[in-house]
């Protein structure tokens, strides 16, 4: 009997290591579909339209939310972020599992519409540790850093509503209790 495609949802604050565990989650699980989101954002150095984001103008963003094209959209750190809803939802209908890499705003969103989404949080070890990650990253300015940085209280807060927080010690850590979740939620699927 097949089982029901996972929709496995991360969030976290910035910082706290979420994108670097995708992309490890990504490659552990080549199955995995991964959502790519869209953005009024500007790219960062090294980041590849159609690859990290689709970066599209405000403009774009607008016309697209008035069609009902996303599946949630969010304002996070002053741009617009948003999930395409036709390609997540064509990926669970042919029953392949989705990851979705949003924001706590787009989790909680999701979650009413999928029920049976997992809500996973990354933590980072410590306020200090994430304050370092964000400024070393060398990629936002002190304004970004700042904005960001006033947004972690409320962000951690929000850990309570998901369904599993991975504190992010280690990669390596992070990675094997996330494995961990979706085997376990992949044994459970065929009673859901
Ligand atoms: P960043 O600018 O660092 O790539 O992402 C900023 C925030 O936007 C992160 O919390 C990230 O998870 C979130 N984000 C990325 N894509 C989406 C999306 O499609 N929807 C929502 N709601 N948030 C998103």
């Amino acid at each position: 009997m097949p089982t029901k495609p996972l929709l496995i949802v991360i969030s976290g604050p910035s910082g706290s290591g979420k994108g670097t565990l995708c992309a490890l989650l990504r490659q552990a699980l080549p199955n995995l579909e991964y959502s790519i989101s869209l953005t009024t954002r500007q790219p960062r150095p090294g980041e590849q339209n159609g690859v990290d984001y689709f970066f599209v103008s405000d403009d774009e963003f607008k016309t697209m939310i008035g069609r009902g094209e996303f599946l949630e959209w969010a304002e996070v750190y002053g741009h617009y972020y948003g999930t395409g809803r036709s390609v997540v939802e064509s990926y669970l209908r042919s029953g392949r599992d989705v990851l979705l890499e949003i924001d706590i705003q787009g989790a909680q969103n999701v979650k009413r519409l999928f029920p049976q989404a997992i809500l996973i949080f990354i933590a980072p070890p410590s306020l200090q540790e994430l304050g370092a990650r964000i400024t070393n990253r060398g990629t936002d300015t002190e304004e970004t850093i700042r904005r960001r940085m006033n947004c972690v209280p409320s962000e951690l807060q929000a850990a309570e509503g998901y369904d599993y927080v991975v504190i992010n010690d280690t990669p390596e850590q992070a990675l094997a209790e996330l494995l961990k979740i979706i085997e376990d939620a992949r044994g459970s699927t065929d009673c859901r």
